[in-house]
C-alpha cells in the first residue's frame, strides 16, 4: 500500500531527471568547454601549443600566414591555452555540444589563419603584433605603438634604439 503510494505521487509529480537530450538543459556558468580561436588577436608566440599537454594545438607556416588548427577531440579542457595567451586570442567557451560519432572525430577541428603582413621599414613578411596585446603591454596605445606593431622584430630595435638615444619614449 505504502509502495502504491509513492508511485502515484512519483506518476503526479514526473520526472525529477534531466531531460536532456530531448529537452534543454542548464550550462554551469565556469565551464571550460569549446575552444574559441580569434586569429586577430593572435601573435604567433604559439605558447598554447608548447603548453598543450593533449597536443590539441598545431600550428603550420603558410604562404598566408600561421595556420592555427586545434583538435577538440584531444582538448582536455585544462584551460593552460587560455591561461597562457596574453592577448587572450584563445579562449575556453561554455560550449559543450561537442559529441560526435567515432568516424567523425577527425574533423571536429577548427582553423584559423594569423596573416602575415609586410614591415612597413624593410618589406619583410611578418605577424603583426595585435591590438589586443598593446593594449596589455602598453594600457592603450599612440600613433608610435602602432607604427612598432607593424615592424619586424630588427626594425623595431632599431627605430627603439633611436628613440632611446633621442630620449623620447613610446
Ligand atoms: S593563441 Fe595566444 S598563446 Fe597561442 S600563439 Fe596566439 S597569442 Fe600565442
Ligand atoms: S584547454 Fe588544455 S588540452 Fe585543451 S587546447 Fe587548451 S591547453 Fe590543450
Amino acid at each position: 500500500m505504502k509502495m502504491l503510494k509513492v508511485l502515484l505521487q512519483n506518476l503526479l509529480k514526473g520526472p525529477s531527471t534531466d531531460p536532456f537530450p530531448f529537452g534543454d538543459t542548464f550550462t554551469p556558468k565556469k565551464l571550460r568547454a569549446r575552444i574559441r580561436f580569434d586569429e586577430t588577436a593572435c601573435t604567433g608566440c604559439r605558447m598554447c601549443e608548447h603548453v598543450c599537454a593533449g597536443g590539441a594545438i598545431r600550428f603550420q607556416e603558410t604562404p598566408d600566414g600561421l595556420k592555427f588548427t586545434i583538435w577538440h577531440n584531444t582538448c582536455a579542457f585544462c584551460g593552460l591555452c587560455e591561461h597562457y595567451c596574453v592577448p587572450k586570442a584563445i579562449k575556453l567557451t561554455t560550449d559543450w555540444h561537442l559529441s560526435h560519432k567515432q568516424e567523425d572525430k577527425y574533423a571536429m577541428t577548427d582553423i584559423g589563419t594569423v596573416a602575415l603582413i609586410r614591415c612597413i621599414q624593410c618589406n619583410k613578411k611578418i605577424i603583426p603584433t595585435s591590438p589586443q596585446l598593446n593594449a596589455v603591454a602598453y594600457k592603450g596605445s599612440n600613433e608610435m605603438i602602432e607604427k612598432l606593431a607593424r615592424m619586424c622584430p630588427d626594425c623595431r630595435r632599431e627605430l627603439s634604439a633611436k628613440l632611446l638615444i633621442k630620449g623620447v619614449s613610446v
